[in-house]
């Protein structure tokens, strides 16, 4: 029979390696080998952050190709990072097939690459290999990119992707409204950077065209309308981490579990867990009032402090701070979530609402208390309070602060809440559900799975 083998290539950014990661596991469950591909800077990242126990024996074999920029820039710049892989990394890539076909017995079967790496897809088509494409964040965020030409058609985008003025739109009467300031190109840099990653965007559309399938980390039952206008996508989520002890899991940073024992040791259903995903950054006023506002509520509480939350030190603690909160509070650079928020002393998630954040919360019943940053989050944040009504919203000042009254105010607010925390219970379910053997993921990733074989 023959051997699958898929080449998985993420967008270069944390928020899209771990669930491609994710999925690579599924695949090779299935009897997949897999090649996974990431740019050399964060294999990098992901070889120093590996923990010891690491199986080295995977089915996973992590490769890496260079993404045309230097070794000091920035990565965060999203639209210099876009030209650059554009620019370099196809023809890498096809060398990289080229020499993994000549290897006995480990031809590439197909490609799952990234919806936002569309080049792969046309190298793979040159090819002549089947080629799927996999969308990481909310459905409801792929909407809005699909119906650009719709929103330059109806006067709400300039035909260079600026929106005419910011304003709610509304893509359909049951998804929830987006703002046009919140579009992935919209939300960053100047008005230039904007343009750049908006024809990015568009370019990018063109070659997703007639790509054999399109996968998203989601699922028909937390994103029924979404759905309606995405005919084609087939949900195969939230995907989670492999349960198999020693797997990769494609983290930038190494997660310090000794929090783990520290959540052992509350009370169940006590602790605030808190946390940013990987590219949130607070000014030293705004993260001062995020510690006394955590400090101040009174409540157990483990937060997430990568060495690069701040725009200054990553020790930039209020005076005092840590020796008050020693007993009750602890913080980490980078802790594993997935084990934390399924941890039974854990009664709320104070999250930046990144898209892989919100399902891994949703999958374990945590109640969320809402702090988007950027782009998609505001979206995520109105599944979260308004559509499946499992969280709160924490609320800026009139001088565009979230004040440590605000934070401990809401925190108390979530915690004594039952409505929500059995909302977010039967949410899990029925979220879990759809994973299980018999469920709509579930029946879906198998339809793929006998898919590519039958290629
Ligand atoms: N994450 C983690 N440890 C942390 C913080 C985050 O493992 O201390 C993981 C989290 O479980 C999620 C990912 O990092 O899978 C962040 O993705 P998300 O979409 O939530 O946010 P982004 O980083 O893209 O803003």
């Amino acid at each position: 029979m023959k051997k699958l083998h898929a080449v998985v290539i993420p967008f270069p950014a944390q928020g899209h390696v771990i669930p491609l990661m994710e999925f690579s596991h599924c695949l090779a469950e299935h009897g997949f080998k897999i090649t996974f591909l990431n740019t050399e800077f964060n294999h990098e990242r992901v070889m120093t952050s590996l923990p010891e126990n690491v199986n080295k024996e995977n089915q996973i074999h992590l490769v890496s190709i260079p993404d045309g920029m230097d070794p000091g820039e920035d990565r965060n710049n999203l639209v210099k990072l876009c030209e650059t892989t554009l620019r370099v990394m196809p023809g890498y890539l096809e060398e990289l097939i080229q020499e993994t076909n000549k290897s006995d017995g480990s031809k590439i079967t197909c490609i799952i690459a990234d919806e936002t790496m569309g080049w792969a897809v046309k190298v793979a088509k040159k090819m002549g290999i089947p080629q799927a494409v996999f969308w990481t964040s909310a459905v409801g965020t792929r909407t809005a990119i699909l119906h650009i030409p719709q929103l330059i058609e109806a006067g709400i985008l300039g035909s260079d992707g600026i929106p005419v003025k910011q304003q709610m739109i509304q893509l359909s009467p049951t998804m929830p409204a987006l703002n046009t300031d919140h579009f992935a190109w919209t939300c960053i840099g100047d008005s230039n950077m904007q343009r750049s990653l908006f024809r990015y965007i568009v370019s990018n559309l063109e070659d997703i065209k007639d790509v054999d399938w399109y996968l998203c980390n989601s699922s028909y039952e937390l994103e029924k309308s979404a759905f309606q206008l995405n005919p084609n996508l087939l949900p195969v989520g939230p995907l989670l981490a492999s349960s198999q002890p020693g797997q990769l899991t494609g983290n930038f940073w190494t997660e310090d579990s000794t929090c783990l024992n520290w959540l052992d040791q509350q009370p169940a259903n006590s602790v605030i867990y808190v946390a940013f995903g990987s590219f949130t950054i607070f000014d030293k006023h705004q993260f001062h009032e995020l510690a006394l506002g955590l400090e101040n509520a009174g409540h157990p509480f483990l937060w997430v402090v990568r060495p690069d939350l701040t725009d200054g030190p990553s020790d930039a603690y209020p005076d005092g701070f840590q020796e008050r909160v020693a007993s009750k509070g602890r913080m980490v650079g980078w802790a594993p979530q997935q084990k934390v928020l399924a941890h039974p002393s854990i009664a709320g998630f104070l999250s930046h609402c990144g898209w892989n954040s919100t399902m891994e919360g949703v999958t374990m019943g945590v109640p969320f208390l809402c702090w988007p940053y950027f782009a998609d989050q505001f979206l995520n944040q109105s599944y979260i309070c308004d559509v499946w009504k499992v969280g709160l919203q924490l609320n800026k000042d009139d001088s565009g602060i979230i004040s440590n009254g605000e934070i401990k105010n809401k925190i108390k607010a979530l915690l004594v809440d039952e409505t929500i925390r059995e909302r977010a219970l039967e949410l899990k379910e029925r979220t879990k559900k759809s994973v299980n053997e018999g469920g709509s993921s579930k029946k879906n990733l198998n339809h793929f799975i006998e898919s590519v074989k039958g290629k």
